[in-house]
């Protein structure tokens, strides 16, 4: 007779064609011999104080998957235990089965914990299948990167569509005859425009449970109140047909508009059903394609979608790898200062700051210009610690993962590991921003001025971090042009700027 086989699905690989399943299936002669294993891991649950929305997402997609397994004709258990490692032992000493098999885990302390040491922990052979949920877990464009060598993600990225055939015409050459449409992408919202709500999805009677659980722990950020996300696939599989018809169309112009009272816009929110595994990244982006090739959307939005699935989200699972565990602990500006109070209570007369962490805390999201061109764009010019930062983006958004969190926050957003992720600081005055938003029309600042009471905070640190990393900046070509503008800055303006920008940050209140 065969031995049972136990497979450990984790909490972020809710895929019901799981590779592992079909590995077991066949080893073990069939679904009986089959044992699967969920666990809820508390101390991976609780490593941070995680919002509660993304608490409940994440458990009641769990609970979702089990059921959904069950009812597919698994044998299927849920283990609540302090560990994983602790949760596998118990599902070994119920079930006795004679090996494991798992997926790579997508972050890198777990997928350490498998290949060094889960065999002899657990006490019986494991087999570790490669992390196809990702398009580079099939196809890696670098399979071998030279150390600390900088990669551009457009490279990345063609090679990508290329491989797997996206907007790519019979003639080899991509769709409109051009790989990157961005300059299309950058259209404020105009006055008035009202974009069309987003699908919500109720709570049914196991994620009230959840909801439940969550409050009653009392631990997290934010509040349970009108969770309403996608947990299940064919809630999520509703989410991207909606997104489809109601906001593809004009997500290419409005990609980088920002709107005090509107978070999503034209943006999918999919981000936290992609990263559980409830919706596959290449199927979504060949359903878009197909949008494009019908003609209900245009390329430009086709292809800023494709590029964000594709080319961004790959590309940053990538580099986390490729980085990881130095990553962690990268600070290549030697930022000190602690994460000001404002990002936990949104307190600030600073009306975007105020408007995005504000809607943070209610809802765990905002979309990424937002992430980059706001938060982080002033956590870098404030010399704010890295590290803080990414554990703040870890705790406070839905779809926070240690995969995507940290290159997007310390290599993105901080340029903390010295360019490796992208090749310039993403930085900018109160310019950018009150041209892609409304934010400044009725803010107590002047988005106008520099130096002076009312003068705007980002000008402040903007042009101090130019003053301050002078030299630095200027050896980077993507940075000439911002750097330039300084020579019209007289030594006087130079001081005034460098004085009130540090009476500024030491009123910042830290946490
Ligand atoms: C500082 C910072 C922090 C971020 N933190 C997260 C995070 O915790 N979790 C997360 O999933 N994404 C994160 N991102 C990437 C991106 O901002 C979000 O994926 C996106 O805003 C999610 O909203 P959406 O689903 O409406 O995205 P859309 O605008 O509709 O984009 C479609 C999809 O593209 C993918 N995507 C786009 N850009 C990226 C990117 N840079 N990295 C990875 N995927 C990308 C996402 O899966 C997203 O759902 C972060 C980006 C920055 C700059
Ligand atoms: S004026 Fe400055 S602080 Fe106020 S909203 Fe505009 S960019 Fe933000």
């Amino acid at each position: 007779m065969k031995s049972r086989v136990l497979v450990w699905i984790m909490a972020d690989q809710l895929m019901l064609d799981h590779p592992a399943l079909a590995v077991a299936e066949a080893a073990a002669g069939g679904r009986d011999g089959v044992r699967v294993v969920l666990v809820e891991s508390r101390s991976w649950l609780r490593r941070l104080p995680y919002h509660r929305k993304r608490q409940v997402l994440y458990l009641s997609a769990g609970r979702h998957f089990v059921a959904e397994l069950k009812a597919a004709g698994y044998h299927v258990d849920r283990i609540e235990a302090d560990d994983s490692r602790a949760g596998l032992a118990q599902a070994i000493r119920k079930h006795k089965p004679g090996r494991l098999i798992a997926l790579e885990a997508a972050e890198y302390p777990a997928r350490i914990w498998q290949t060094a040491s889960m065999a002899s922990d657990l006490g019986l052979p494991v087999e570790v299948l490669p992390n196809t949920m990702f398009l580079v877990g099939r196809f890696n464009p670098i399979a071998d990167p030279e150390p600390g060598k900088r990669y551009v993600m457009e490279n990345f990225y063609r090679a990508i569509r290329r491989k797997f055939g996206l907007l790519i015409e019979p003639d080899g050459e991509p769709s409109g005859g051009k790989w990157n449409l961005d300059a299309e992408n950058r259209k404020p919202l105009p006055k008035g425009h009202q974009p069309p709500p987003i699908p919500r999805f109720e709570p049914d009677a196991i994620t009230r449970a959840v909801m439940k659980e969550v409050e009653a722990a009392g631990f997290g950020v934010g509040s349970t109140d009108g969770f309403d996300l996608a947990v299940t696939r064919a809630d999520a599989e509703a989410g991207f047909a909606d997104f489809l018809v109601e906001r593809l169309p004009d997500f290419g112009r409005f990609e980088d508009a920002m709107c005090a009272d509107q978070g999503v816009l034209y943006h999918s929110v999919l981000s936290p059903q992609m990263n559980l595994g409830l919706l596959e990244p290449e199927r979504m982006a060949r359903a878009v394609e197909a949008e494009y090739r019908e003609g209900r959307a245009p390329l430009n939005s086709a292809e800023g979608f494709i590029r964000q699935v594709v080319g961004w989200r790959e590309f940053m699972y990538w580099q986390y790898h490729r980085q990881m565990p130095e990553l962690r602990r990268a600070n290549s500006w030697e930022a000190k200062r602690p994460l000001p109070r404002l990002f936990w209570d949104g307190q600030t007369e600073m009306r975007c700051l105020s408007s995005v962490v504000n809607r943070l805390i209610k809802t765990g999201y905002t979309h990424h210009i937002e992430r980059l061109m706001i938060l982080c764009n002033f956590a870098l010019l404030a010399g704010i610690d890295p590290a803080a930062v990414a554990d703040w983006f870890l705790t406070f958004y839905i779809d926070s993962h240690d995969w995507v969190v940290l290159p997007n926050v310390i290599g993105m957003g901080l340029n903390a590991d010295n360019g490796i992720t992208a090749t310039k600081p993403y930085i900018a005055s109160a310019n950018y921003i009150h041209k892609m938003s409304d934010f400044c029309g009725t803010c107590a600042y002047n988005p106008k001025s520099r130096t002076g009471v009312d003068a705007c905070p980002f000008n402040k640190l903007y042009w101090n971090f130019l003053i301050e990393h002078e030299a630095r900046l200027r050896a980077n070509p993507r940075l000439g042009p911002a750097v330039l503008g300084l020579s019209r800055v007289s030594s006087t303006e130079r001081d005034q700027i460098q004085t009130e920008a540090r009476e500024f940050l030491s009123r910042l209140e830290p946490y």
